[in-house]
Order: structure tokens, then C-alpha cells, then sequence
């Protein structure tokens, strides 16, 4: 699944994704911007919360969540 993710250090916290996208992105109480845990995230207002970003600093983050490897198994037989 892809998420939004903020680079917060170029983000200026003017409040625009709140306002295009506020069910993704909430202002928190110390003024930064997060972005809501959600099982899925709708594209087309975060597409356009990207695209009034004044800073550019929305970005889908495509990472597949870290896979777990179940080929790890050693392939010693113990007879
Ligand atoms: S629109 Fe961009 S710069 Fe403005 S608060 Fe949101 S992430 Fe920060």
C-alpha cells in the first residue's frame, strides 16, 4: 500500500493539505503536520493536496511494509 508522507523539514505549515485533505492531513498540537493512519488513502485528494503543496513536500511513499522472509530455514536435515 502507498501512504503520504511529508518531508516536514521542507514543509512550511501553511495548512493547505489540511484544508484540500483533512482526512489525511491533520495540523498536530505543536503545529506540524501529520498524516492520518488509514487503511487506504484516497488518491484523488491527496493528488491534489500534492499539487497545492506551495513547498513540494508531499510525496507517496510506494514502500512495500518490510517483508518477512520465510525462506530463512536452513535446509540441514537432522537424521
Ligand atoms: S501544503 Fe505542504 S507546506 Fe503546506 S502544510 Fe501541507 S505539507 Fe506543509
Amino acid at each position: 500500500m502507498k501512504k503520504p508522507e511529508i518531508e516536514l523539514s521542507d514543509c512550511i505549515r501553511c495548512g493547505v493539505c489540511v484544508e484540500v485533505c483533512p482526512e489525511v492531513f491533520v495540523m498536530n498540537d505543536v503545529g506540524f503536520i501529520q498524516v492520518e493512519d488509514l487503511d487506504s488513502y484516497p488518491e484523488e485528494s491527496v493528488e491534489e493536496a500534492i499539487k497545492n503543496c506551495p513547498s513540494d513536500c508531499i510525496y507517496w511513499n510506494q514502500d512495500e511494509y518490510p517483508k518477512v522472509d520465510h525462506n530463512t530455514e536452513t535446509d540441514e536435515t537432522n537424521i
